[in-house]
C-alpha cells in the first residue's frame, strides 16, 4: 500500500503534516505522533495505547551522551498528551532490569517478581522526571527498535478477539506482523515479545490476543504510517467479511423514532441513576447513533453482550459486561421497562456478587461497587455511567469500540471474550488499586448535578463557579439563555471538557450546560429538566437565584403588571423550579438540596419596594412550605442577601442613581457605573455591624454551605447574608 497518500486509507484518517513535524525536537516528534494517533478513535481508545522512542539525550551532569527511553507514562491520554505525560528512563537501566527479572526464580506472568519490578522503575529514570511509569513500560524499552507504538485500534482488536485470531493475522499481514496470546501487560509480556522480535528480526509488529496492536520502526514517521497501515489492513480485511444486513444476527427489533425515545429517556433516567446509586452516585451519557442502535436491536445482542468486553483497558470502565435488557420496544411499555430494569439490576448485582466470590483470591481488594456501567435498552440506546461526566463519555466510548469489536470478530468468525479469572485478575489488580488509592480525595459536590436558575448574572453566576469548585457538574439557566450559555462556557474552559469521545445530542457535552428558561412559566422548567435529564441523568441540587426588582415610577408607585411580574418571578417562580425538581428527586430517590434566594427586605419594611418586598416575605414562607412538601428527601432553605451592588443585574445604572439620590449621596453623572457602584456599595457598608461590603463571593459560599452535607440537618431557614443589618435581624 502507498502510505504517503492519505486516499488510501478509508478506515482511518492519515493525519501526519511534514510542515508540522519539522523543527520540532526528537521528544516533541514523539509528543505530535501520540496526538495524531489519539486523534483518531478507530486508532486507539480514549487513555488507551502508548507510544515511545529511544532517543540520546545528554546526562544533566556529565553532558554525557545517553540512550533514553521516552514512553508514554501512567495516567492521560494519546490525544491530548503533552511532553509532561511522558517518562524517561535510562535504556542501560531497564536492560539491567531485564536482567533482575530474568534471574528471579519467582518470574513469570502474574508474579510477585513481576510487580516488583514496577517498584523498580523509579530508579532508572532521567533527568528526575517525574511523571510515572506505566506498566506497559516493558512492552517499549525491551523491544530493540527506535520507535514503538501499542494502539487499540477496533479492527485489529476485532481479529484479536476472534477465535481464529491467530490464523486471520497470518492471512492479513502474513510474515510482517506475528501473534503474542493475551497475557496481562507486565514485564513477562515485555521479555515475551522481544524473545519473539530476537527469533523473527524481520517482524514489524505483533498483534496482542485480545488486547491491540504493537508495532515499530527505525523512523518515527514511518513508524506512525505503520501504525495506520496494520490498521486499515485489518479494517480493510473485516469489510471484506462484512455480513451487511446480517450483521449481530440481523434486526430483531426496530429504534423508537427520537421524539418517543427521548420522551422515555427523560421519564426513565432519574429513576435508572437512582437505582445505580445507592452506594455511589453516578452521571450518565445516552448514546443512541446507528451503529449502536443496529447492536442493542439486533438478534445477538443479549448473548453478545453477556460474553463481555475484551480490551482490558475497555472493561475497567465498561465493568466485565453491560446490563442488556430483554424489553420490546414495540410495546411502548414503559413500566414494563422500569420493571425489567429493577429486575435486571437486582440480577446483575448478584451475578457480580458471584463472579467476585468465584474468583477472588487471598490478597484481593474488597468488591466494588456491584452496579453495571453500562445499560442496553432495545429500541432506546446505550445508557453509560461514571463518576463524572467526562468518565461517563469514556465509558460510551469504551463500549462502543467494543461493539466494533464484537462487528468485526463476528464477521470473521466468533467474539472470544476474555477469560473471567483473567478479568478478575485485571480489575482487582493491586496496581489498580494502588492507582485507585492514590486518586486525590473526591470534592464535595463530586457526582453530582447542580441546576443554578439564574447563572447568567449576579449570585447565580458566582454561584456556578463556586459549586463547580466544589467538582458539581453544573446546568447553568437564566432566561437569558446567552447568558447562561456564557456562564457554562467560561465553567467549561476553566475546568476542562474532559476525555472520552461519545454521547448523542446534550448528552456529549461537559461538565457545564448553559439553558434558557422562563420560571413563570411550568412548560418551560419542565423543558429545562427534560434537557438536564438528558445530559447528565438526574439532578442533585437546585439553586434559584432569579429573580426582579420592581423600580417604582416618578410617581413613586409600583406599576400593577409589575407587581404581578414581581410575584409571577419571586415566588410562582421559585415554587415551579421546586414542583418540577421534586418529580425528578422523588423517582430517583437520593437525598437532594434546594436553596431560594429571598432578601432582607422579607423582614425589612421599606419604602418604595412594596412589591419586590413582600413578595421576597411570601418566599421566605414559601421555603418553609416546601421544607414539608420535600421531606425528607429534599432540604430546602433560603438565602436571605442583603443589597449586593457588586456585578449585579439588579442594580442597572438608573437604579444606582436612584438609589445614591435617595439616600442624599451626590451622585456625578459623569461618573462610570462601576464607580457609582463602588459608591453605593460603601455607602451600605457603613450601614452594617461588619462594615464591609457585601460580596457576590459572599452570597455564593452562603448557598454552597446551605446545598451541602455540612448542613445535612437544616432545612426550612433562612441564611441571612447582610453584613449585619440589625433591622434584618430575624425574630
Ligand atoms: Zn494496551
Amino acid at each position: 500500500m502507498n502510505t504517503r497518500d492519505p486516499k488510501r486509507f478509508r478506515h482511518v484518517d492519515y493525519l501526519w503534516s511534514d510542515e508540522r513535524a519539522e523543527g520540532l525536537d526528537p521528544v516533541d516528534r514523539l509528543v505530535y505522533r501520540s496526538n495524531l494517533l489519539g486523534a483518531d478513535q478507530r486508532v486507539t481508545n480514549t487513555g488507551g495505547g502508548n507510544t515511545s522512542s529511544k532517543l540520546e539525550m545528554r546526562e544533566p551532569l556529565s553532558g554525557e551522551p545517553v540512550k533514553v527511553l521516552w514512553v508514554k507514562g501512567s495516567g492521560g491520554d494519546l490525544r491530548t498528551s503533552e511532553r509532561a505525560n511522558f517518562a524517561s528512563l535510562y535504556m542501560s537501566r531497564l536492560q539491567e532490569l531485564r536482567g533482575l527479572y530474568e534471574a528471579a526464580d519467582d518470574n513469570g506472568p502474574k508474579s510477585d517478581a513481576e510487580d516488583r519490578m514496577v517498584a523498580m522503575y523509579p530508579h532508572a529514570v532521567f533527568d528526575l522526571n517525574p511523571r510515572a511509569s506505566s506498566i506497559d513500560t516493558p512492552l517499549h524499552g525491551l523491544l530493540p527498535a527506535p520507535h514503538v507504538d501499542h494502539t487499540h485500534p477496533n479492527a485489529v482488536i476485532a481479529i484479536a478477539a476472534s477465535k481464529d485470531g491467530r490464523q486471520s493475522t497470518r492471512e492479513i499481514y502474513g510474515d510482517d506482523v506475528g501473534w503474542v496470546d493475551w497475557q496481562r501487560p507486565g514485564f513477562d509480556l515485555g521479555v515475551a515479545m522481544a524473545e519473539q522480535v530476537e527469533k523473527n528480526p524481520d517482524l514489524v509488529g505483533l498483534v496482542m490476543g485480545q488486547h491491540g496492536l504493537i508495532n515499530w520502526h527505525d523512523d518515527d514517521k514511518a513508524c506512525y504510517d505503520l501504525s495506520l497501515e496494520l490498521i486499515e489492513r485489518a479494517a480493510r480485511h473485516i469489510e471484506a467479511h462484512d455480513r451487511g444486513e446480517d450483521t449481530f444476527g440481523g434486526a430483531r427489533h426496530q429504534a423508537l423514532p427520537d421524539a418517543d425515545a427521548q420522551q422515555l429517556l427523560t421519564r426513565l433516567l432519574p429513576r435508572l441513576r437512582g437505582m445505580v446509586s445507592q452506594q455511589n452516585r453516578f452521571v450518565a451519557t445516552v448514546q443512541r447513533d446507528e451503529k449502536i442502535l443496529r447492536f442493542v436491536n439486533s438478534v445477538d445482542a443479549p448473548r453478545l453482550a453477556e460474553l463481555g468486553t475484551s480490551c482490558p483497558d475497555h472493561f475497567l470502565r465498561t465493568k466485565i459486561k453491560p446490563l442488556y435488557v430483554d424489553w420490546d420496544p414495540a410495546s411502548g411499555d414503559v413500566a414494563a421497562l422500569a420493571q425489567a430494569l429493577a429486575d435486571g439490576l437486582e440480577a446483575y448485582r448478584e451475578d457480580y456478587r458471584s463472579y467476585y466470590e468465584a474468583h477472588k483470591r487471598e490478597d484481593s481488594p474488597p468488591m466494588r461497587d456491584p452496579n453495571p456501567t453500562v445499560i442496553l435498552i432495545p429500541g432506546v440506546g446505550m445508557i453509560a455511567f461514571g463518576k463524572n461526566k467526562s468518565e461517563s463519555r469514556v465509558t460510551a466510548e469504551f463500549y462502543n469500540a467494543a461493539v466494533e469489536v464484537m462487528r468485526g470478530a463476528e464477521a470473521l468468525s466468533e467474539y472470544i471474550a476474555l477469560p473471567s479469572q483473567e478479568a478478575f485478575d485485571i480489575e482487582y489488580w493491586a496496581l489498580e488499586e494502588a492507582k485507585l488509592k492514590r486518586m486525590p480525595p473526591e470534592k464535595e459536590f463530586a457526582r453530582r448535578v447542580a441546576v443554578v436558575v439564574g447563572a447568567g448574572s449576579g449570585i447565580g453566576r458566582a454561584a456556578a463557579h463556586r459549586f463547580a469548585d466544589e467538582g458539581a457538574h453544573v446546568v447553568c439557566a437564566d432566561l437569558d439563555a446567552g447568558a447562561a450559555r456564557a456562564t457554562a462556557d467560561a465553567l467549561t474552559k476553566r475546568l476542562g471538557q474532559g476525555i472520552g469521545v461519545a454521547g448523542t445530542g446534550i448528552s456529549g457535552c461537559g461538565p457545564a450546560i448553559g439553558l434558557g428558561v422562563d420560571v413563570t412559566d411550568r412548560a418551560s422548567v419542565r423543558a429545562m429538566f427534560d434537557e438536564v435529564v438528558l445530559a447528565y441523568g438526574g439532578i442533585d441540587t437546585v439553586i434559584v437565584t432569579a429573580g426582579i426588582f420592581a423600580s417604582p415610577g416618578e410617581d413613586g408607585q409600583v406599576p400593577d403588571r409589575l407587581w404581578d411580574a414581581s410575584f409571577a418571578v419571586n415566588v410562582k417562580g421559585g415554587y415551579l423550579v421546586a414542583d418540577e425538581a421534586r418529580r425528578l428527586w422523588e423517582v430517583q430517590g437520593t437525598p437532594g438540596s434546594l436553596v431560594l434566594t429571598t432578601s432582607v427586605n422579607a423582614t425589612v419594611a421599606k419604602k418604595g419596594s412594596l412589591a419586590y418586598d413582600t413578595s421576597k416575605a411570601a418566599a421566605n414562607h414559601l421555603v418553609r412550605e416546601l421544607a414539608m412538601e420535600l421531606a425528607p428527601i429534599v432540604r430546602v432553605n433560603g438565602l436571605a442577601p442583603a443589597t449586593v451592588v457588586e456585578g449585579s443585574s439588579m442594580f442597572p445604572r438608573e437604579r444606582v442613581l436612584a438609589s445614591l439620590s435617595k439616600y442624599g449621596l451626590d451622585a456625578d453623572e459623569s461618573q462610570d457605573t462601576e464607580t457609582l457602584r463602588d459608591r453605593l456599595a460603601t455607602f451600605y457598608a457603613e450601614r452594617t455591624l461588619t462594615g464591609s461590603p457585601i460580596t457576590l463571593a459572599d452570597q455564593a459560599e452562603a448557598a454552597y454551605l446551605l446545598a451541602s452535607d455540612r448542613l445535612a440537618k437544616t432545612t426550612g431557614q433562612i441564611l441571612v447574608v447582610d453584613g449585619g443589618l440589625h433591622d434584618a435581624f430575624l425574630r
